[in-house]
């Protein structure tokens, strides 16, 4: 059984957090140290540790991240410029909480990286 991390703490409303989207799946909010105009994180509600422990079981739950981030991008006016949706995987991929996200970034133009 894999640790809950703050993430389960912000779906659960049982710690402060700029939720902008929540459903029976997914949950979106800012992120804390944004670093791009629009930085948001979408999270599925049940606990996938890495992009290495997505199952068969979870695919509605990840397909709706992306239609999710979608939606947000259009509410934050940002969808016809454009914008980046990141998954950061294990140390090499620089992920820090192990609950996983979806970065949508935007509001700028992106350098060739950016998470
Ligand atoms: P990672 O590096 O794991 O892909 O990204 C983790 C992200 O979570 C970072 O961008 C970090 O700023 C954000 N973050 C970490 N703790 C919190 C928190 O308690 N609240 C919010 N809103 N964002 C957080």
């Amino acid at each position: 059984m894999a640790e809950e991390t703050i993430f389960s703490k912000i779906i659960r409303r049982e710690i402060p957090a700029d939720v902008v989207y929540q459903d029976e799946l997914v949950t979106a909010f800012r992120d804390i140290a944004p670093k791009a105009p629009t930085h948001i994180l979408i999270i599925p509600n049940v606990l996938i540790p890495t992009a290495n422990d997505a199952q068969p079981a979870h695919e509605q739950a990840l397909g709706r991240m992306i239609t999710v981030a979608a939606k947000i991008a259009r509410d934050e006016g940002i969808a016809e410029d454009g914008y980046r949706l990141i998954i950061n995987c294990n140390s090499h991929g620089g992920q820090e909480v192990y609950h996983i996200h979806m970065h949508l970034v935007g509001g700028q133009p992106l350098g060739p990286m950016l998470a």
